[in-house]
């Protein structure tokens, strides 16, 4: 695949010799640098990219050129690249031009002239511009390839772990293409699902996610045998703290049991935290929060349960699901919380097969034109389908109140969809379906009317239990399982029974020392992406506190 492309655009030969040399030597490696000192002719030159196949990943366009300026280049360019990221190289006189332009062309970006030293001026801007077009493109498919069907639950779990790590997959479907069938039965003789075949020609069936993990370049094993902090959990919490912790020297892993991100990863839109006005996705944002961490030397750790915790002296041991123990001085657990399971018959073994808990993101698309259902009222629930009308052709929600408890901006953009059904006072009784689900059955608590109803899918969004196994009976938990910290694990004003130092739990410290919760796990917590991230980075000061009393 020949390397995508980044356009420098400039009438000035010795400033376009400038940004071509800063831009090669930075980017050399992974894209070709086009300079080009025309518009006219670089809108031809791209006609050319286009017949090859190529991919424009970047435009760097002067704005005051001779012939049109770097506005217009870029109105006429977006039609064929619309996907290229946008920046203009301006003087300050035509700075409003750049302004304006924000509107006019999408510009993401206006540097100033001159931008030297580029390390500061000229890379970070252009690292994350292209960082975000890598994590969207499309090019024209070379990758991983997964096959498999709808109604499989290992198929659903492997293209969910894929999404998540925003590693991005081809999904082939073997019961729309006979010779996608052929292809898997050449590897697959009893049909064991999902085959996915990789560029380098190896293949794996139905593995386990951490020897996909493996495969595909993420991180199982820690690199050290002991840690200053080991974070259980990669959602906002975990990732805060660690960016923390690792941006003030602390050699910091982050345990994750599926991918980074938590349950932040998978809203479609995250609308209410703080510097996103226009919102931002889950993967976005999580995107954002990894490279973060991992700049500041952070160790993240994909498809690897923690189990246990052991304390032995100053030390706490994590112990991993394949057995695996690491060492630390302190553990923050910030496991967050998940959806509650459907308990009724059949909702098991349909689960991956047309139910999914929460998996908006990942499987909407293969329900287009369809009709499909939505359980619950809360934020998440809202999310989700409004998320869903993108593909599906109706959306029922189901919502087990007289109202639904979402926030009232989602209430309103529910209340706006055409595509979108509300069913309030609503629960659900049945699931039925032989491979795949096929119907639901209904009842309205206040009429009492059943109704049976034909689905293609259902997403349960309903509930949150904390995932706090890891610690059950060796820290104080609330009846639900929330961990208590700080104020909340005290026993008539005192310390917990087996508190063994002087000093009372810190805020965000559980009943044990040098183990700490943040975010939705954690007793009391609100359940926000911001709290969670604040949370997070108070339980990485506290634990610098605890450190320094070692
Ligand atoms: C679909 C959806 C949309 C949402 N939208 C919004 C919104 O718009 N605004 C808002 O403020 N909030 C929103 N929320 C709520 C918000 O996402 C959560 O409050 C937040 O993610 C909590 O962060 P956390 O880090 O505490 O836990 P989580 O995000 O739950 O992350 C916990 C992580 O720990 C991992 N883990 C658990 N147990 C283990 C173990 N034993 N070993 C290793 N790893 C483990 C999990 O796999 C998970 O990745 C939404 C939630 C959902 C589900």
């Amino acid at each position: 695949m020949p390397k995508p492309v980044i356009i420098a655009l400039d009438d000035d030969l010795s400033v376009l010799n400038s940004v071509e040399r800063d831009l090669r030597s930075h980017y050399g490696q992974g894209y070709r640098i086009v300079p080009l000192n025309e518009g006219r002719a670089a809108l031809e030159y791209l006609k050319k990219l286009e017949q090859r196949n190529e991919t424009v990943a970047l435009f760097l366009v002067d704005q005051r050129m001779p012939d049109m300026t770097g506005t217009e280049f870029l109105a006429e360019a977006i039609q064929t690249y619309p996907q290229a990221k946008r920046v203009l190289l301006t003087a300050y006189a035509d700075s409003q031009a750049a302004i304006d332009s924000i509107n006019e062309v999408g510009l993401n970006y206006y540097l100033m002239k001159p931008w030297h030293p580029p390390e500061e001026r000229l890379y970070p801007v252009l690292d994350e511009l292209l960082d975000d077009w890598k994590a969207h493109v499309r090019l024209p498919y070379e990758g991983i390839r997964v096959a498999g069907t709808l109604w499989s639950l290992t198929s659903h779990e492997v293209k969910d772990f894929l999404t998540r790590h925003q590693i991005p997959y081809q999904w082939l479907d073997i019961e729309k293409d006979p010779a996608v069938r052929a292809l898997v039965e050449n590897v697959s003789a009893d049909l064991k699902l999902p085959v996915i075949f990789f560029p380098d020609g190896s293949t794996l069936t139905q593995p386990d996610l951490a020897v996909l993990a493996d495969k595909v370049g993420l991180q199982t094993r820690a690199g050290l045998p002991f840690y200053d902090v080991i974070v259980i959990g990669s959602g906002p919490a975990g990732l805060a703290a660690s960016v923390y912790a690792g941006s003030e020297g602390y050699k910091c892993l982050v345990i994750e049991k599926a991918a980074p991100g938590g349950q932040a990863g998978s809203s479609p839109k995250i609308e209410n935290y703080l510097g996103f006005p226009a919102g931002i996705s889950g993967d976005d944002l999580t995107r954002r929060a990894v490279s973060q961490a991992k700049r500041f030397g952070v160790e993240i750790l994909s498809a690897q349960e923690a189990k246990s915790i052991e304390v032995k002296d100053a030390y706490r041991i994590v112990r991993l699901n394949d057995g695996t123990e690491i060492s630390s001085h302190a553990v923050l657990m910030a496991t967050g919380a998940s959806f509650h399971t459907l308990k009724m018959p059949g909702a098991d073994s349909l689960t991956g097969a047309g139910i999914y808990y929460g998996a908006a993101y990942t499987e909407a698309m293969n329900y287009k034109d369809q009709h499909v259902f939505v359980v619950g009222g809360a934020n998440s629930a809202a999310q989700g389908a409004l998320y869903l009308t993108r593909f599906a052709s109706h959306v029922t929600v189901l919502v087990r109140g007289h109202e639904p408890t979402a926030s009232k901006y989602l209430v309103d953009a529910l209340n706006a969809n055409e595509k979108i059904e509300m069913l309030l006072n609503t629960d659900l009784l049945e699931v039925k379906g032989t491979h795949t689900l096929e119907q639901l059955v209904i009842k309205n608590t206040r009429t009492g009317e059943v109704q049976t109803c034909d689905a293609a899918a259902m997403f349960v969004f309903i509930g949150v239990r904390p995932q706090s196994q890891v610690v059950a009976g060796l820290v104080r938990c609330s009846d639900r399982g929330y961990i208590y910290t700080g104020p909340d694990v005290m026993v008539d004003r005192k310390p917990p029974p087996g508190w063994t130092l002087e000093r009372d739990p810190f805020l965000l410290e559980t009943s044990v020392p040098g183990i700490f919760a943040a975010g939705d796990v954690r007793y009391g917590t609100n359940h926000r992406v911001a709290s969670a991230v604040g949370e997070g980075a108070i339980a990485y000061a506290l634990i610098k506190e605890y450190l320094k009393m070692l």
